[in-house]
């Protein structure tokens, strides 16, 4: 799924801003609560990524790689993530605990219940996984039912990342979602009926049909319902997917940039309200509900990826499964490795990506950490960037601290290119 925005949460998303590009002023207020509550998240272990690609329909938003629902492929996808697993233990050595797992998509909450447990059986099998590892699965609210949601419990789903994009019929049909708002409530009560209280709900903002009512009703309806976790990403229309051009022809009005900035700054203020603490760009908790696992690609820890086109970082290097299902499927058959593309970081890109990721978070950057670690020297090359930036009210420069202004989350994309 995603990104936009929803789901998916691999690097290839990560990496790419999800706030645009617009000009909003604002004030912002230093929380030292919230560097406190970061420093406070353990996230000593490696995480699993594994991708399940298959979705009901296409999001006419959309311009991943999905596969069309089938029961068969989906039986010999999941086995071949097996034995991909199987392969990737006898060729490497992890050290370490799996602290997080996280199924993404595609639509994970699509497949049999049964093949989340085998897959999740066989990292068990292979990993160290401790009692409180934070297992999250993405799930489309139409494919929530009782017995799934309860099987989902029973094999040790922990999180449940709910993309409902919006509480708007017309919003949903426009961009050509397989579920009504209705079901998003309903989802939410059967999951907490079969005992899942950490569960994320994901909004898109700047959607076809959306107005400032239409967003404010949102931003209620999500606070009434009271998620521990809620995702707010901003609409990024690709010209490869088919809405770009639905709005091209005038078949959809998407609201403008200066209304969608004013929208996610309101989100800012209205959020908090709730209790929920802005940590990420896009993310917001209730305390101890951050997703552990993002946390992980923001704060460069090792991420080991399976299924088709999954991303791994294994803390020095960035590599690619293959994205094909048919070049997956033989490979993994054949016993061979689905990696398409390996790179190892040199210490620029690592400084780069630990700059434009770790402004990402509301705790930002320690500039004091950043010298010890990489050298003074390393870090000067990027200090009269970051001043300037301070000076054009994008980022805050705290003594040692730096974090992006709401106005830098807001141009964040902008703000990144300047560290790759
Ligand atoms: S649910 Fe929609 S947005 Fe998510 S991967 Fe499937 S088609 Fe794409």
């Amino acid at each position: 799924m995603h990104r936009v925005t929803e789901h998916r949460e691999d690097l290839s998303v990560v990496l790419r801003g999800s706030v645009a590009k617009f000009f909003v002023g604002a004030v912002i207020h230093w929380d030292r609560s919230v560097r406190e509550a970061m420093d406070s998240i353990n996230t000593p272990g490696f995480g699993v990524y594994i991708h399940i690609p298959f979705c009901r329909t296409k999001c006419n938003y959309c311009t991943f790689v999905i596969k069309p629902w089938r029961k068969d492929l989906a039986e010999r996808y999941s086995r071949a993530v097996i034995q991909e697993l199987d392969l990737f233990l006898s060729e490497n050595e992890v050290s370490g605990v799996a602290d997080t797992i996280y199924f993404g998509g595609g639509t994970p909450s699509l497949v049999p219940a049964e093949h989340i447990a085998a897959l999740l059986s066989t990292c068990r099998r292979h990993f160290d996984v401790p009692q409180n590892c934070e297992i999250s699965l993405e799930a489309n609210p139409g494919t929530v039912t009782a017995e799934k949601a309860a099987a989902y419990r029973g094999c040790g789903i922990t999180r449940i990342s709910l993309g409902a994009q919006t509480f708007d019929e017309r919003s949903l049909q426009a961009i050509g979602r397989d579920h009504t708002a209705g079901q998003v409530a309903t989802s939410l009560a059967l999951l907490r009926e079969k005992g899942f209280e950490n569960i994320n709900v994901d909004l898109i903002l700047g959607l076809p049909e959306q107005d400032e009512i239409q967003w404010a009703g949102n931003l209620e309806m999500v606070t009434q319902l009271e998620p521990p976790h809620i995702s707010v990403y901003m609409l990024e229309l690709e010209p490869k997917s088919p809405l770009y051009h639905l709005v091209a022809r005038g078949v959809h009005r998407v609201p403008d940039e200066d209304a969608v900035s004013d929208w996610y700054l309101g989100a800012l203020d209205h959020l908090p309200g709730h209790g929920y603490a802005q940590y990420e760009i896009s993310n917001f908790a209730l305390p101890g509900y951050e997703c552990r696992h993002n946390l992980k690609y923001w704060q460069r820890r090792p991420v080991f990826g399976f299924g088709i086109g999954s991303h791994s970082f294994d803390g020095r290097a960035r590599y690619a499964n293959l994205a094909g299902m048919n070049a997956y499927l033989s490979r993994v058959e054949a016993g061979i490795s689905p990696v398409e593309w390996r790179r190892v970081l040199d210490e620029k890109e690592e400084l780069g990506e630990t700059l434009f990721l770790g402004l990402r978070l509301r705790s930002g950057l320690n500039w004091e950490e950043l010298s010890e670690g990489f050298g003074a020297e390393q870090v000067a090359e990027y200090e009269k960037t970051l001043r300037s930036m301070s000076n054009d009210g994008l980022v805050e420069w705290r003594d040692s601290s730096i974090r992006l202004t709401p106005r830098g989350m807001l141009l964040s994309n902008e703000v990144f290119q300047a560290f790759v």
